[in-house]
């Protein structure tokens, strides 16, 4: 097994002064896809970083197989990491940059050919091989380059940060289901950092959310989507992300305004009455010309024609909402209810709303 621990690891940059990670305990377990998914700033390429051992940690050890690797140059900890733009000796042709990792290696000459010809098969690259590396495009050479890390089969693990940054959108779709069949054929531990949700979601075994240096939630895409535990999973995954209305319990029933849009079900036993903030994904917001009990009155300010489906701008007590709904749906002064929500406290998830009795 080569999980990869980190262990109370945390970072900073200029003495201390600009802080980048938390200190943070956590395992990647060996052979998992994971997409390490947060806004620009959070500390994504830091955490890569220090697992490759290009950064040693302000604090904290990093454990590679169980063994202490904090204090080894990335060359020590068999790590295969590719980055945002090409790395490529451009002199050389493709087939050579391929096999340049497993040569100095000192793989045996027929594994190294048939190591390049899958590689290059899987990734589009096989009429290329023969070319010199600087006559391709940006984008084909970042190919080469995602190919030069996915080449050994010994690795403990490929960090790859942000690797199709450079990519067109249409290449992008074939080359994550490419790595996705890499995956599953090498086994390696593989951890895909990004800050676009359709990447990571398509990706990951698991999707690890990071914010301010921290991680806020882990888990398979679904369960972030459908059980988010902090209100920015909720924002930052799902298009558009989650709604938000300031709400309150009272007596274990969820009001919004003065309107009942159901019951409060604490994640750990009954919530306190008190605000909270209901979180509901567009998704599951229903919208009728009917007024329905539990439910909430709304105007509708606008509505986003997407083709397959609607966006209904919507205009309630607590906040602005947004539904997302068939063609069709709506009309002018409409009535809401929650198919599912979410009670946050200080953003993190306190409990689930429920129907109410007899409804
Ligand atoms: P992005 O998606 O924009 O690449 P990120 O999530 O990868 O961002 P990091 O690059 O790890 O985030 O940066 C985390 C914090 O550390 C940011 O505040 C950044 O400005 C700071 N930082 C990163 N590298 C350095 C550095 N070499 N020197 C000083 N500060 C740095």
């Amino acid at each position: 097994m080569a999980d990869i621990t980190l262990e109370g690891v945390g970072h900073s940059y200029d003495g201390g002064r600009t802080h980048a990670l938390n200190p943070m305990t956590w395992t990647w377990s060996d052979g998992r896809a994971y997409a390490l998914l947060g806004p620009s700033g959070c500390g994504k390429t830091t955490l890569l970083n220090i697992i490759s051992g290009l950064i040693t940690p302000s604090q904290g050890r990093v454990l590679l197989g169980g063994r202490d690797v904090t204090g080894l140059p990335p060359v020590a900890r068999n790590i295969a990491q590719v980055f945002q733009f090409p790395v490529l000796y451009e002199e050389m042709s493709v087939y050579d940059n391929l096999a340049f990792p497993l040569r100095n290696r000192k793989y045996p000459k027929a594994e190294v050919d048939e190591r390049v010809r899958k590689v290059a098969r899987l990734l589009g690259l096989e009429e290329h091989l023969r070319r010199r590396s600087r006559r391709l495009d940006p984008g084909r050479q970042q190919i080469v380059s995602l190919g030069r890390g996915l080449v050994r089969s010994e690795v403990a693990a490929v960090l790859l940060d942000e690797p199709l940054t450079v990519i067109g959108p249409a290449l992008k779709w074939t080359l994550r289901s490419k790595l996705k069949e890499i995956h599953r054929d090498t086994g390696h531990t593989l951890i895909y950092v990004t800050h676009d949700q359709t990447e990571a979601l398509t990706f990951a075994d698991e999707v690890v959310v990071l914010k301010d240096g921290a991680i806020v939630q882990s888990g398979e895409p679904a369960e972030l989507f459908l059980s988010p535990a902090h209100e920015f999973v909720g924002h930052f995954i799902g298009s558009p992300g989650m709604n938000v209305l300031d709400a309150a319990v009272e007596r274990g029933i969820v009001r919004v305004g003065s309107a009942l849009v159901g019951r409060a079900v604490g994640d750990d036993g009954a919530l306190p009455d008190g605000p909270v903030r209901l979180g509901v994904r567009p998704e599951f917001v229903r919208i009728s010309p009917f007024p329905r009990s539990p439910g909430l009155r709304a105007g509708v300010t606008g509505v986003d024609r997407m083709g397959s489906y609607h966006l209904v701008h919507a205009r309630a007590a607590g906040g602005d909402l947004v539904a997302k709904t068939d063609p069709g749906e709506h009309g002018t002064a409409e009535h809401l209810h929650f198919e599912r929500a979410y009670l946050f406290r200080d953003q993190i998830r306190c409990g689930t709303l429920a129907a109410l009795e007899g409804s």
